[in-house]
């Protein structure tokens, strides 16, 4: 009787009910599946290329690329043999490996505004160093953000301030992207204790349509920076590997003083990297920032061989024609439901929404059926291409959202 129920019951189902047991609130933070229709898999065991398999052994093609961090593809083999070379030899020591150097040098060269680099482990530390190194530098105190925004789940930043006090924000003053007025009202109220203005490449804020940054707004933001004396923070954490080989705003010729990345640099290791320019070489000198892992070898010689890789096979431009199928496919099948969508941002980091959906229930009903059909989806976060997908992996994806498409219609009505 027992093991009928027990052979009943998924891998993936036990598995949470263990995790309910040891685990605050049975898991937490961005990969907390709880929150997500019931279809959703909250684990997996193995990934290679555009594909991915969860505990229960179903193949889904990946369109979250592990919220960003696969960028070449799972298991990329010239990353993989990077790293399996760096770990045979070491990787947590007394000091860092030379690849540290080499790491950084390749930055400077492939970063248009970066003159130095400092490494960490995630994207929060890096966006908080930036800070750090922006106050250090200036003397002062103030720190505009977008309302809105994600820079990661520090006190002074997470978007859920349970646990945090109001003294760990006191210096934040907030701005509405693309809007130059707004940034212009906040620097009047902090007067002259500006220390930085942080920025995202554009406006990826979960749960709302993305906007691609009006290039007036960035020179804006440069302007006023040199005009106030403060530092320019491009939070590229998301962004950075995915738009464009080297920072994001290249392509719109606007160049912060500092930047953030993380998520793409190394096609899954764990890393980050704060970049920065000469003006704000003496910030950085004066901080203590550090971490235990901080300085392991294996995840900088997989981000030496990502970046070398992104070039060599012209990740950007795969991207985006994988992403630019998938678009046009969504379109219309979703015009062929008559079903109303948007889509928006940058077609390699898609963002799909349903007209008259204020509480998501279309897209909980379309990515739940979507991931039934063998393509996992988010319903309100932006999703991700890499370079591992074919023209084939979009067919084979397509076919998926087709059945969410279907589903959304056969609900929700004509
Ligand atoms: C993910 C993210 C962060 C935080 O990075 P972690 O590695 O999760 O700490 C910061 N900024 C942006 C824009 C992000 O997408």
């Amino acid at each position: 009787m027992t093991e009928s129920i027990e052979q009943a019951q998924s891998t993936d189902a036990a598995l949470r009910s263990r995790a309910k047991a040891v685990i605050p609130g049975g898991m937490y933070g961005h990969q907390n599946a709880r929150h997500l229709p019931a279809e959703f898999p909250q684990f997996f065991v193995r990934g290679e290329g555009s594909r991915i398999w969860d505990a229960d052994g179903n193949e889904y093609v990946d369109l979250m690329c592990s919220y960003g961090p696969i960028v070449l593809g799972h298991r990329h083999p010239r990353v993989e043999a990077a790293a399996a070379a760096q770990l045979a030899r070491a990787d947590c020591q007394n000091g860092p490996a030379p690849c540290i150097v080499e790491l950084a040098e390749l930055l400077v060269e492939r970063v248009e505004h970066a003159d130095w680099a400092l490494f960490a482990k995630n994207g929060t530390d890096a966006t908080t160093t930036c800070v750090m190194a922006a106050r250090a530098g200036t003397g002062r105190n103030k720190v505009l953000v977008a309302e809105g925004a994600y820079h990661g789940a520090a006190p002074w930043c997470t978007p859920r301030p349970n646990g945090t006090t109001p003294e760990d924000r006191a210096h934040l003053v907030h701005y509405t992207y693309n809007d130059l007025p707004s940034v212009e009202a906040a620097i009047d109220a902090v007067g002259d204790d500006l220390a930085a203005i942080v920025v995202s490449p554009f406006k990826h804020d979960a749960g709302s349509d993305q906007e691609l940054v009006d290039v007036e707004f960035a020179r804006g933001l440069r302007r006023i920076c040199d005009e106030q004396d403060a530092a320019l923070i491009l939070d590229d954490v998301r962004c950075g590997w995915r738009l464009a080989h080297g920072g994001s705003w290249e392509p719109i010729g606007v160049d912060p003083d500092l930047s953030a990345w993380s998520k793409a640099m190394a096609n899954g290791y764990p890393i980050s990297a704060v970049l920065g320019n000469d003006r704000f070489r003496t910030g950085a000198n004066r901080l203590f920032v550090t971490g235990s892992f901080w300085f392991a070898a294996v995840a900088m010689a997989a981000a030496i061989e990502t970046i070398r890789t992104h070039r060599d096979e012209e990740a950007v431009d795969r991207m985006e024609r994988a992403g630019r199928l998938l678009r046009q496919g969504l379109d219309s099948q979703a015009a062929s439901h008559g079903v109303g969508i948007r889509q928006t941002g940058p077609v390699q980091m898609p963002e799909l929404s349903f007209e008259d959906d204020a509480g998501f229930d279309k897209a909980r009903l379309f990515s739940a059926t979507t991931v039934r059909h063998g393509a996992y989806v988010h319903p309100w976060h932006n999703w991700f291409l890499s370079a591992a997908h074919s023209e084939r992996d979009i067919d084979r994806a397509l076919q998926a959202t087709e059945a969410g498409f279907a589903a959304v219609r056969k609900t929700f009505g004509d």
